[in-house]
């Protein structure tokens, strides 16, 4: 997921290798270059500028060794520096205690209930602990039976929760039928919210004061990059967590979240998920992440992008996939969760090349808020491959997608009906019709 943060350093490093001595010149430049790098991969700016102030200082400051070239200072001084940022030594749970209990926070969708299964499986694996899963949402029907179905697929007892129930009452008896049960650990799924609210908070803090747990650790989506970040602060305000789990490392996130997270709430990233199946857990070391940003092993000629550049490569590929009519849902809410940086669809849209003048057909195009949020809850309900090919949505998925987010089964088929529609319009427009290949397309 750092790669292309990876590729941008080196390119400034290389440049940086080549000067003689450091000396506030070369030293601003490559600084710059590096912010610019850091901006990009999407870390926080407040903790971009603390962190270049800090590596300017030391490179222009008494540590510069002598038998170091320049370049060779500047990464070894960045490379201490990113690790800060990322933690230092990686920290996991404290296994001292017995029962250990671990109370998992975070909002709707960023992973907390597979993230609660991969981490009993992670205890009994590398620990040989005997987890209590505690189901806590009673909010959403549908998060009480997934946590229950992950425990028996891994074999796990799990609290018979129910939605009638107060949570502070459910995670107090579960702690106490853990331990008539014999188990050493109990991990709580809590309720998430699409956003942060202030009932929520009361609830969890009624919780962690019901039950004083050892652990709370928040649960963020990476993808979301500085989205996750915010979030993670006001938790860490209200609820004085002990750690964070960044989920979906595996897919394309730029790194902003793992580079601020712990800068910004002062706690370490403990575990990261690496996938969807309950093995895709692990615990977060920051010197490898480190190692890997500013891989210096092999010093290929990598050219370093532009801004304008990677913006394009991206657009390119977005493009295609207009085109191809492999634009999928997926795409759909990354663009959507751009729009809510950006302003509007319309800005977005009109970094695709050959769109500017479907914009303008289409009008201002702009969500609200909260329809957005809604959209991305029923998206976020579906699998993978639903969201890739929409088509095998039948009736029976669709009441479990309306289920898991909390709307009517008829909001399902709109959302469907409109990507459709967006899709075939766009590709239209697009003079797509020399590939008129869709896959999914019975016959
Ligand atoms: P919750 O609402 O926070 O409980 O979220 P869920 O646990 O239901 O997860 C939401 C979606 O994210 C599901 O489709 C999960 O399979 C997926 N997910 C969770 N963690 C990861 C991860 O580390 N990598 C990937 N690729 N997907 C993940």
């Amino acid at each position: 997921m750092f790669e292309s943060l990876q590729d941008r350093l080196e390119g400034v490093f290389k440049k940086i290798r080549g000067h003689a001595r450091l000396d506030e010149t070369n030293v601003q430049e490559a600084l710059r270059e590096v912010r610019l790098a850091l901006l990009e991969a999407d870390v926080n700016f407040k903790v971009v500028k603390a962190f270049t102030e800090r590596v300017r200082e030391r490179a222009l400051g008494q540590d510069v060794l002598k038998s170091l070239t320049p370049g060779q200072m500047v990464v070894k001084i960045v490379h201490e520096e990113v690790l800060a940022l990322l933690g230092g030594e990686a920290q996991t749970l404290d296994f001292r205690q017995k029962p250990l209990i671990v109370m998992m926070t975070g909002l709707q969708g960023s992973g907390k209930t597979t993230t609660t299964s991969k981490l009993a499986l992670w205890l009994r694996r590398h620990h040989k602990r005997k987890p209590y899963l505690v189901p806590a949402d009673v909010y959403r029907p549908a998060a009480i039976d997934q946590l229950h179905k992950l425990a028996s697929q891994l074999d796990f007892p799990a609290h018979p929760s129910t939605t009638g129930q107060n949570p502070v009452d459910i995670c107090r008896e579960a702690v106490e039928e853990a331990a008539r049960q014999g188990c050493d650990v109990v991990i709580l799924d809590t309720a998430g919210r699409l956003h942060i609210d202030e009932p929520l908070m009361e609830e969890l803090k009624a919780i962690k004061a019901a039950v004083n747990p050892h652990e709370i650790l928040f649960v963020a989506d990476a993808m979301t990059g500085q989205d996750a970040v915010t979030v993670a602060g006001s938790f860490n305000e209200r609820l004085d967590i002990t750690g964070v789990v960044l989920t979906k490392m595996d897919g394309d996130a730029r790194g902003g979240a793992a580079l601020s997270i712990k800068e910004v709430t002062g706690k370490p990233i403990k575990f990261v998920g690496m996938g969807e199946k309950a093995s895709d857990l692990e615990i977060f070391h920051p010197d490898r992440a480190a190692s890997r940003i500013l891989g210096m092993g092999d010093i290929l000629s990598l050219i370093e992008k532009a801004q304008e550049e990677f913006d394009a490569t991206e657009a390119a590929e977005m493009e295609r996939k207009l085109r191809q009519a492999q634009f999928t849902l997926d795409d759909f809410r990354t663009q959507m969760r751009r729009v809510k940086k950006l302003g509007s669809l319309e800005s977005i849209l009109k970094m695709i090349p050959g769109m500017g003048k479907i914009t303008k057909q289409l009008g201002e195009v702009q969500m609200p808020e909260k329809e957005m949020a809604r959209l991305e809850a029923i998206i976020g309900s579906m699998t993978k491959n639903e969201r890739l090919e929409p088509k095998i949505i039948n009736d029976s998925r669709k009441r479990r997608i309306a289920k898991g987010s909390g709307v009517q089964v008829g909001d399902v088929t709109a959302l469907l009906k409109n990507f459709e529609q967006m899709r075939m319009m766009m590709q239209r427009m697009m003079g797509g019709g020399k590939m008129p290949k869709m896959p999914s397309m019975p016959g």
